[in-house]
């Protein structure tokens, strides 16, 4: 009897061990476990913060977020761009010294193919007067960079890349995009074969719940493999429904655009009823982290085909 049940609780606990090393399963969601909320919020609130005075070009305050963002490529493991010796990729414009922050994910069976991955960190800075006078910029747009260090975070843990990725927040853009215009003299565009723009995601777009709308859409077919990789998801991408304010060639992926990339820009903004778009009350709090998210999980599967060398957008 005694003998019995020792050997019916062996019995059992082989069971139960056996099936704790049994092989788990891998999620088919990947995105959604490793793009977390809780890491999107530190990026946007980092970026936001009122010690970054607004981060416009030439001021202190720009260099934190630039020191901010350095130290997050770093902490993933991305390498540098080209030949340079740290992230950033400086220049000169106007007398003031101006630097886009690079990190690259080198890509394994087609290294030569390349496929970037940007938004601006730059932004208004500080106004003359008023209690509150900082331009914080957080939906403009460091809910944009915030999804450029998730999913360089994201597309390093997954480590399959088959083209090389190059994750690029450009300096510059409210002042004329001069950042994404130095990038473009400083690249071989025909070994480019995507620009994924983010813009203003923070905000739940026209559309609803779960919905981003892409600019120039149809300039390219860049939108329709996004579609296609989100059809049995519940997010849905539609076209720039602002079509009169000529949104394509107002964001960094224009600069790319012009040299024939199908470059597009990514945004969820409510653009005809933002209260606070390019106001001093575009702060952190007003904003969605579900949204964010939400669209940086989307981002990542709607452009896994193209990350991965399957589909090729046509050029624009
Ligand atoms: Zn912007």
């Amino acid at each position: 009897m005694k003998i019995n049940l020792l050997f019916t609780l062996s019995l059992l606990f082989i069971t139960s061990s056996y099936a704790q090393i049994k092989p788990v399963t891998p999620p088919s969601n990947e995105g959604s476990i490793m793009i977390d909320t809780l890491t999107v919020k530190k990026h946007l609130y980092t970026l936001a913060d009122d010690a970054m005075e607004g981060r416009k070009i030439g001021t202190p305050g720009i260099e934190k977020a630039a020191q901010y963002i350095e130290s997050e490529f770093e902490r993933i493991g991305l390498k540098k761009f080209k030949d340079l010796s740290s992230f950033r990729q400086n220049f000169k414009d106007d007398g003031l010294d101006l630097f886009n922050i690079i990190g690259v994910l080198e890509g394994h069976s087609k290294k030569e193919e390349y496929v970037v991955v940007s938004a601006h960190f730059d932004h208004l800075g500080l106004k003359s007067s008023g209690s509150d006078k900082i331009f914080n910029g957080a939906d403009d747009d460091a809910s944009g960079v915030s999804a450029v260090l998730a999913l360089a975070e994201y597309f390093k843990a997954k480590g399959d890349n088959e083209r090389t990725i190059v994750f690029v927040t450009f300096t510059g853009e409210e002042a004329g995009m001069l950042g994404s215009t130095y990038f473009g003299t400083q690249i071989d565009a025909s070994k480019y074969v995507a620009g994924i723009n983010i813009e203003m995601i923070g905000k739940e777009s026209k559309f609803g719940p779960k919905t981003a709308w892409l600019t120039g859409f149809d300039r390219s077919d860049f939108g329709k493999i996004i579609q296609k990789n989100l059809k049995n998801t519940a997010y849905k991408l539609f076209p720039d429904p602002y079509t009169g304010y000529n949104l394509f060639f107002r964001s960094d992926n224009a600069s790319m655009a012009k040299l024939g990339i199908p470059a597009h820009t990514f945004s969820t903004g409510p653009l005809d009823n933002d209260k606070h778009y390019h106001k001093v009350s575009d702060e952190a709090e007003t904003l969605n982290i579900s949204t964010i998210t939400e669209t940086i999980r989307a981002i990542a599967k709607g452009t896994e085909s193209i990350i991965s060398g399957d589909d090729t957008p046509t050029r624009i």
